[in-house]
């Protein structure tokens, strides 16, 4: 995902170019260590298509997401890291 390109972008759900930046009340539950973490982020920026309405998780989004997340947790970031990729190699069994 290209990151500083200019709004709109092209949607790569319905091809439209109408992808444009939108707050939202994010929430979201995430399973970390056995327990869920509900991540919740007011007025969270994501771009979204105005057209059929697919939000856009650019990297930036999610490391404000994973941020969010590492807070909750208590994790620190070495420890974050090493967690996720671990559960990246799990996934490509
Ligand atoms: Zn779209």
């Amino acid at each position: 995902m290209p990151k500083d390109k200019p709004f709109p972008w092209t949607c790569g759900h319905c091809l439209h170019k109408a992808v444009e930046p939108r707050q939202w009340d994010f929430e979201e539950e995430h399973h970390w260590h056995g327990r869920v973490y509900v991540v919740r982020i007011d007025q969270l920026v994501i771009p979204t298509c105005s057209h059929c309405g697919e939000k856009c998780f650019s990297m930036r989004v999610s490391n404000q997401i994973y941020e969010k997340l590492r807070e909750l947790t208590g994790e620190t970031l070495e420890e974050f890291h090493r967690m996720d990729r671990q559960l990246l190699e799990e996934n490509d069994v």
